[in-house]
């Protein structure tokens, strides 16, 4: 494969890009945005991705090099009892833990490397078209840079460019809503030394709805509420006042730093959660990854780690001169359970919150109280990566490095 070209540099573009330079492809980058600075995304970095990473010789340096915090339990806080849902601790050897490490940093921090490695990364390169050759193959791309338009070749075009793909509509592929049924708002607000401790991943049940409490090592608690799906424009009626009442009802501490930044529904910022499948990963010339083929609910926060993994098993098949169209056959099966899980759990949350119930569901109460149960729970959200090609693993982890 002689030249790719991956839109979007969200985590499965840059990974892919890191990995393609890495194998010795000719693969260029366009980011729509100026730089990487995003706010309440997936961060959360699965112990199979972990140790992926420290099978490339990243992991190390990554951990070392980028402020992030390890969470070892996903908890959820019900008002009688804490539920020690997940345990990480016996998930990984070697990462026995989720790390919670903001794509704000994570990004930059891949796109270096893969710089180091030939990679060309164009920020603020905005794709706007595909171009076909005669047959109706995908030949390359249409982008602006400063509203000034430009065209790259390519024999291969990813659409990593997340939930509102325009290389995925630019391709006529159309994605098809699942149906979520519940919706985020969020905000971060600053810690304090004498905060009570936190697992990274706790979440706190109320009647009529969770909330939850991140810890990314940015020195700020990222707060979130699920909302019925849809239902933000009431909110923004009722005003913040009955959100910040919630939030008290769990975590008193956090009220008065939660009150003095949330003054109106303009200072939380609202994730409309979405699950959507496509009925094809590929056209001719064209694969999708990521978000831009399956958006994910942030129920399990695995959509960073679904992303990377297509990116890796992407990377094996160009490096290994695969076909990429391929990578929907593996990589599909995987997703689309993922996908059937999030839609059953955020079923039966939003009709839990409906009655008020605020215990984990029933299956996973009584689930939870098995010895055992949490780490065989968190063996299986692992989410398994494939062995890179030897000539990914083979080579330098940097070259700068050397
Ligand atoms: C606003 C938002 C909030 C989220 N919040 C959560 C959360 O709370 N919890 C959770 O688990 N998951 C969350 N997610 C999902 C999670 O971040 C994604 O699953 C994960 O980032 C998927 O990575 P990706 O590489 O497929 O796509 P993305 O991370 O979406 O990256 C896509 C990239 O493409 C770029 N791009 C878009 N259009 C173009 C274009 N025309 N030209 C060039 N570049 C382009 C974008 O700037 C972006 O950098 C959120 C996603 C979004 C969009």
């Amino acid at each position: 494969m002689a030249r790719v070209v991956v839109v979007g540099g969200g985590p499965g573009g840059v990974l892919l890009t890191y990995l393609l330079a890495r194998g010795g492809v000719e693969v260029t980058l366009l980011e729509g945005r100026h730089d990487f600075a995003r706010r309440f995304r997936g961060d959360t970095l699965a112990p199979g991705v972990l140790e992926y990473l420290d099978d490339l010789g990243l992991a190390h340096d990554l951990l070392a090099e980028v402020p992030h915090t390890r969470s070892d339990a996903f908890r959820w806080h019900a008002p009688e009892r804490t539920y020690r849902l997940v345990d990480y601790r016996g998930a990984s050897k070697r990462f026995p833990y989720y790390a919670l490490l903001p794509q704000a940093r994570f990004l930059p921090w891949l796109a270096d490397r893969a710089r180091e490695h030939g990679a060309t990364v164009l920020m603020g390169a905005r794709f706007s078209d595909l171009l076909p050759d005669e047959d109706g193959r995908v030949r390359g791309v249409r982008y602006t840079v400063d509203g000034q338009p430009h065209e790259l070749d390519a024999d291969l075009v990813v659409g990593a460019d997340g939930r509102s793909s325009k290389v995925r509509s630019a391709a006529g592929i159309e994605a098809t809503e699942l149906g979520a049924s519940l919706d985020l708002l969020w905000v971060a607000v600053d810690q304090h030394p004498d905060d009570p401790a936190s697992s990274g991943l706790d979440l706190f049940a109320r009647p009529g709805g969770t909330i939850a409490l991140l810890d990314q090592g940015t020195g700020q608690w990222q707060v979130g509420w699920s909302i019925p799906a849809g239902t933000f424009a009431s909110v923004r009626e009722a005003g913040v006042e009955p959100l910040i009442d919630a939030l008290a009802s769990v975590l008193p501490w956090l009220a008065e730093r939660v009150r003095a930044v949330v003054t109106g529904p303009n200072d939380l910022t609202l994730l409309p959660v979405r699950i959507t499948t496509v009925d094809t990963w590929s056209k001719a010339g064209v694969v999708l990854l990521g978000d831009a083929a399956h958006v994910m609910s942030p129920v399990g926060g695995n959509g960073i780690n679904l992303a990377l993994a297509d990116a890796a098993e992407l990377a094996n098949l160009v490096v290994g001169n695969g076909d990429p169209a391929e990578l929907e056959a593996r990589r599909r099966p995987a997703v689309e359970a993922e996908q059937r899980r999030q839609v059953r759990t955020e079923q039966a949350a939003a009709a839990r919150n409906a009655a008020g119930d605020t215990g984990p569901p029933t299956v996973l109460r009584v689930l939870a109280s098995i010895p055992g149960f949490s780490t065989l729970a968190a063996r299986r959200s692992r989410v398994p990566m494939p062995a890179p090609e030897p000539a990914i693993a083979g080579a330098r982890p940097s070259v700068a490095a050397d």
